[in-house]
């Protein structure tokens, strides 16, 4: 992966900005979404996504906090997550699984995944430019039905570290 794509990457998980990854920008994450689809925190969905935003930040700080400050740099990023996740990008993935099953969840009422549009709106609260919300969103929906399953957010967010752009 080059340096362009890791710098993407990185500051898509540094919320906030301030030059390293720590659990302020999960929950920066969480609760952006929930402001986004009007839940409040102390309902179970939200407490829910901010469970599944812990966990996140759990499994990134395992992978990637080689000095245990818990702040993850991006020489750590690049060193730790990013080796990590060429190896085996499905595990990677499901360091995640919590919090996009969580996501769902509060974006979408019905059962059995989300709708293409409200996905697009996930993505969009979480900071990615509108354009290339909308083509991640469509590569996920495979088969055209309109939503997207938790195994597809999950695999599409394997993708999103392991296939050129
Ligand atoms: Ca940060
Ligand atoms: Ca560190």
């Amino acid at each position: 992966m080059d340096e362009r794509r890791i710098a993407a990457r990185f500051a898509g998980f540094d919320q906030d900005g301030n030059g390293y990854i720590d659990r302020e920008d999960f929950y920066s994450a969480a609760k952006a979404l929930l402001a986004e689809f009007d839940v409040t925190a102390r309902c179970d969905k939200g407490q829910d996504l901010f469970a599944g935003a812990e966990a996140f930040w759990q499994g990134m700080a395992g992978i990637a906090d080689v000095d245990g400050d818990q702040r993850v740099t991006r020489g750590e990023f690049v060193t730790g997550a990013v080796k990590r996740l060429r190896d085996s990008p499905e595990r990677f993935a499901e360091i995640a699984r919590p919090f996009l099953r969580a996501a769902i969840a509060v974006a979408d009422s019905g059962g059995g995944g989300v709708a293409v549009a409200s996905a697009e709106r996930v993505l969009r609260a979480l900071g990615v430019e509108g354009e290339v919300a909308a083509q991640a969103v469509a590569s996920l929906d495979g088969d055209g039905d309109g939503r997207v399953s938790e195994d597809e957010v999950v695999r599409g967010f394997a993708l999103y570290f392991t296939v050129p752009e």
